[in-house]
């Protein structure tokens, strides 16, 4: 270990910058957020120091550096452009045994500035010490996006209810459960999402109350079409606190191994070769599980509430009284024709999208053709294979021209993914042999595809033309 991470309270104790200019503000920025009493020795100042020590929260030496102001210093901080005197200030505050930092010269610092993501009173800091901080940039940028926002608010409630808390459940064991339990309940992490601080207190003190809490809950997440790359970060903390998780046949491989090792995973789906379970099954797993106090994932493909039955779910468990939340996914709509290169809209040829089911119960909710057969537009149709025929007969009755070009996306954002385009005429036989989960769609914005086609087979093909364009002979060629 090359450096001993600490963390320093700096409140009201004096810390010496040498140096007035940009890089002493960003360094003084952080010194004033942890309650420093800052003094800065320079002969000019960059503006927003100016202003710093106009509204007296800097004291400003407007002299040279000189071994008497490290003396009062518990840390010195050494920023000007001008080399001898940051190694005069180094030196000076060594031989006086004062922490010193020169900013940006790893050699002359006896301690440094790790990177830091706030979540005050939470702070996490990493470094490399020096040895690669882009690496340590980008891993920061990582965990900030990773870390909720929410976590500075859940430990400051944390410790004004310690007292209480350590009252209720004397034994250690008992108290850490409690948090664990607290801290991943989905809907304290929502009210302190929002700042609902009042709610939240408010719901913790009913589950402290209890004699055995139980904090069953069911949180019905999106998974998105495939490709791991596109689950929600939300969706993604979900499953990896999650007790159990009740997934779909459409919740791909990628995904089932985000989630939490000693998770138990259900499958409630339908797929060849495995046995099928009854919607009315699934309901009463979730409120089985929730029942017993477990953390629940209802993992769906795209996103639940998309032709997911995730509405019908949520009535059983309002009815039994079972909290749940919701976190969408991308629905295959989006992936699938994002990853084919087909937009859904665009100026010249659709002004409107529209997501539509081609597994109709049998009786009533009929589809409107002549509405669905308008120009500029674009049809996604879901669960469509087996009607690929009746959709393009009905379309076509009612003044879709037969000409219309239409795709058929097959295992949509997958390394799998398969693109096939034709014309409307065509839709049955390019269903007939087409790989499922399938979505067709049909629009002239399918006409794009061809050159904006970016992913799996047809972005190879792009590639290897790009390639013979540029091979010297192919030039030489060219110019013969
Ligand atoms: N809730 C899901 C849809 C469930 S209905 C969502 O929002 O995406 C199931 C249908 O979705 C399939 O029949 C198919 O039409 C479509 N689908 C789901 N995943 C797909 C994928 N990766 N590629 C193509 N179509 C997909």
């Amino acid at each position: 270990m090359n450096y001993l991470p600490i963390f320093v309270d700096l409140k009201n104790r004096p810390v010496l910058v040498v140096g007035g200019g940009h890089v002493a503000v960003r360094k003084i920025d952080a010194l004033l957020k942890a309650g420093a009493n800052v003094k800065v020795v320079a002969t000019a100042l960059h503006k927003s120091l100016q202003r710093l020590v106009e509204a007296e929260q800097v004291e400003w030496l407007a002299k040279q550096f000189d071994a008497e102001q490290v003396k009062h210093a518990y840390l010195v901080i050494a920023a000007t452009d001008d080399n001898a005197l940051n190694q005069l200030v180094f030196e000076t505050a060594e031989s006086q045994q004062r922490l010193v930092n020169v900013v940006d010269d790893q050699p002359r610092c006896s301690y440094i500035f790790p990177s830091i993501i706030d979540r005050s009173p939470v702070q996490i800091a990493i470094s490399s010490g020096g040895a690669a901080p882009v690496l340590i940039r980008l891993l920061r940028e990582k965990l900030e996006a990773l870390i909720p926002q929410n976590l500075g608010e859940m430990a400051e409630i944390a410790t004004r209810w310690r007292h209480a808390v350590k009252a209720k459940f004397p034994q250690l064991t008992q108290r850490r459960r409690f948090w664990e339990k607290l801290f991943t309940h989905q809907a304290f992490q929502r009210l302190t999402e929002n700042h609902q601080t009042v709610q939240a207190e408010a719901l913790l003190n009913v589950e402290l109350q209890r004699d055995n809490p139980v904090l069953g809950e069911v949180a019905l997440v999106g998974a998105g079409p495939g490709d791991a790359g596109l689950l929600t970060l939300k969706g993604l903390q979900s499953i990896q606190q999650a007790d159990v998780v009740l997934y779909d046949a459409l919740v791909s491989d990628a995904i089932l191994e985000l989630i939490r090792r000693d998770a138990d995973k259900v499958f409630v789906g339908k797929r060849a070769g495995k046995h099928s379970v009854k919607q009315e099954d699934t309901n009463q797993l979730l409120v089985k599980y929730a029942k017993q106090g477990k953390r629940v994932v209802r993992l769906k493909g795209g996103d639940p509430f998309v032709f997911g039955r995730g509405g019908e779910e949520l009535e059983i468990l309002k009815s039994e009284n079972i909290p749940f939340s919701v976190v969408p996914g991308i629905t295959a709509a989006l992936g699938a024709t994002a990853y084919a290169g087909i937009p859904l809209t665009h100026r010249d040829h659709a002004q409107t999208a529209m997501f539509i089911t081609g597994h109709l119960k049998p009786d009533g909710n009929k589809l409107k053709w002549e509405t669905l057969a308008q120009g500029n537009q674009t049809l996604v149709v879901y669960m469509g294979m087996i009607k690929a025929a009746e959709l393009a007969i009905e379309l076509q009755k009612y003044g879709k021209p037969a000409e219309t070009p239409v795709a058929i996306i097959s295992n949509g954002t997958l390394p799998t993914q398969q693109v096939q385009t034709g014309i409307l005429s065509e839709l049955a036989s390019l269903a007939e042999n087409a790989p499922t989960p399938a979505l067709i769609v049909i629009g002239e914005v399918v006409k794009l595809q061809k050159d904006l086609a970016w992913f799996g087979k047809e972005a190879v093909q792009f590639v290897s033309t790009q390639e013979t364009l540029w091979k010297p002979e192919s030039l030489l060629k060219k110019a013969a």
